[in-house]
């Protein structure tokens, strides 16, 4: 669905680091057309300043489903 603003754990606002870390996988794959390495995703969000893993986790596991739902509304 939508990320969550805040991570369930911690209370750190990870939404904006969300958004740029999509930009930078989405990047990643259209210049190698193929999906990131775990150490891409991993420096990627060292870059970010996300060190804890409950906001890595929160990240990580974001699956972006509104588009699917929405036609079902
Ligand atoms: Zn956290």
């Amino acid at each position: 669905m939508i990320i969550p603003v805040r991570c369930f754990s911690c209370g750190r606002v990870i939404a904006s680091d969300y958004v740029r870390f999509k930009d930078k996988m989405d990047k990643i794959r259209a210049e190698n057309k193929r999906e990131p390495t775990p150490e891409e995703i991993s420096t990627t969000l060292d870059q970010l300043g996300v060190t804890r893993y409950c906001c890595r986790r929160m990240i990580i596991s974001q699956a972006d489903l509104l588009q699917e739902i929405l036609p079902f509304d």
